[in-house]
């Protein structure tokens, strides 16, 4: 258990009494290092592609009559800065995310489509992995929401299922609804996540000592934002996993029922 701050103060009363103010400095304290430590870790991350990409440069230019040698390193500048990129991607994400009214404008989303793409998305990186990817689930759900996010989210979960899976694993997602909720399960066959790391997994930057050491190429956002991204919907995301067996990430979001917009109702009832 961490140690409790508490600021006391002790003002005088009348008749010989005081008062006494305690206030637990615990929170505030948290929410400082948490500052902090998001700052170090930004920059921590921007500094490793950022070192590589001037490093790469200087081969390249120590290296022009030889041009073998400049297309493989030139090939590697653009694998950095693709990572660089996708970093700053999730960056600007993540703090959009976080303003309290990330959600404008909801719309009716046909979850059919926001999985479809999402597989889209992931399909190469499955295929260079040797990985399965199947689909399933019931058809035609709906959800409100920002179809753009929402797609999001369920590629930061088929991504990681895809990164976390040995090679001749499968990955499966499927849409489920049930008691006016939505159920979008990502299921893999990986190495599973330990129950001490169950709820870390979701805090920024969090990578586990495999991840980091296998350097599977993420940043520990992904998870972060699939949880904004649940929140703005008035969902949640839950983990089920069973270590040597595989991970379950399911997104779980209130169902939409009736039409969309007041265009459509008007629609309906003319
Ligand atoms: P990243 O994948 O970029 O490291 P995430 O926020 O997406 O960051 O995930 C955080 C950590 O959670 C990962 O580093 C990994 O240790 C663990 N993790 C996420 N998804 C899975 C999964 N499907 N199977 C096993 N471990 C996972």
């Amino acid at each position: 258990a961490g140690t409790l701050r508490m600021q006391v103060r002790v003002a005088p009363l009348r008749h010989g009494r005081v008062l006494v103010l305690a206030e637990d400095r615990t929170a505030a304290r948290r929410l400082e290092e948490m500052r902090r430590d998001f700052t170090a870790n930004v920059s921590h991350e921007l500094k490793t592609p950022v070192g590589a990409l001037g490093l790469l440069a200087e081969t390249v230019a120590d290296a022009a009559d030889e041009p073998d040698t400049v297309r493989h390193f030139a090939g590697q500048m653009q694998k950095e800065s693709a990572r660089l990129a996708s970093l700053v991607q999730e960056l600007i994400d993540l703090s959009r995310l976080q303003e309290p009214d990330a959600l404008v404008d909801p719309e009716l989303v046909d979850l059919d489509a926001v999985v479809a793409e999402a597989v889209d998305r992931v399909r190469v990186e499955a295929m260079s992995r040797k990985v399965t990817l199947v689909l399933g689930g019931e058809k035609g759900v709906k959800v409100y929401g920002d179809a753009a996010l929402l797609t999001t989210a369920v590629r930061n979960l088929l991504d990681n299922a895809v990164r976390y899976s040995a090679p001749t694993g499968r990955v499966s997602v499927g849409v489920q609804r049930r008691d006016a909720l939505v159920r979008i399960a990502v299921v893999d066959q990986g190495a599973g996540i330990g129950p001490e790391q169950r709820e870390r997994v979701f805090e920024r930057f969090y990578r586990g000592d495999e991840a980091r050491s296998r350097e599977t190429g993420g940043s520990g956002l992904g998870l972060s934002i699939v949880k904004h991204i649940a929140n703005d919907h008035g969902g949640r995301v839950e983990l089920w996993s069973t270590e040597g067996k595989g991970s379950t990430f399911t997104l779980v979001l209130p169902e939409a029922y009736g039409p969309a917009t007041p265009d459509e109702a008007g629609a309906q009832a003319a």
